[in-house]
């Protein structure tokens, strides 16, 4: 893994957690995006090297939905880039880790992801992406 590409927040509501967050960092977001696959609406705001991924539910069924009945607003996630998505799935698989994706997905910003359960990580739901070309 090569390094935090950015931390995912569960929110409630994106339009009031954007203004939060821009108060917070001093600069506004840079790009909203629907990943509709997901039921997520989301935002990115850039912090140095790393990024903050803002996530709110646009369905009941969405992950992010579940997410916040269960434990409320928060850090949903912490996704590492990583170069070669698939043989990392794989050595990961072999570690004996959960991979909750067997094949990458497409996930927000132009990127393949992957998801590791938290059950097999210490209760931090792991993403791992890849750049797509
Ligand atoms: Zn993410």
């Amino acid at each position: 893994m090569k390094k935090i590409e950015h931390i995912g927040i569960a929110v409630k509501d994106i339009e009031k957690s954007n203004k939060l967050f821009a108060a917070l960092f001093g600069k506004p977001h840079y790009k909203t995006e629907t990943v509709k696959s997901e039921g997520v609406k989301t935002s990115f705001f850039d912090v140095g090297p790393n990024k903050i991924e803002l996530l709110e539910a646009t369905t009941p069924e969405s992950p992010i939905a579940k997410f916040i009945t269960k434990k409320g607003e928060g850090v949903h996630h912490i996704a590492f880039a990583v170069t070669d998505i698939i043989s990392e799935i794989k050595r990961l698989k072999e570690e004996g880790f959960t991979v909750l994706n067997e094949t990458p997905k497409m996930g927000a910003d132009n990127k393949m992801v992957a998801f590791l359960h938290p059950k097999s990580t210490n209760g931090v739901l792991i993403e791992l992406c890849q750049e797509r070309e």
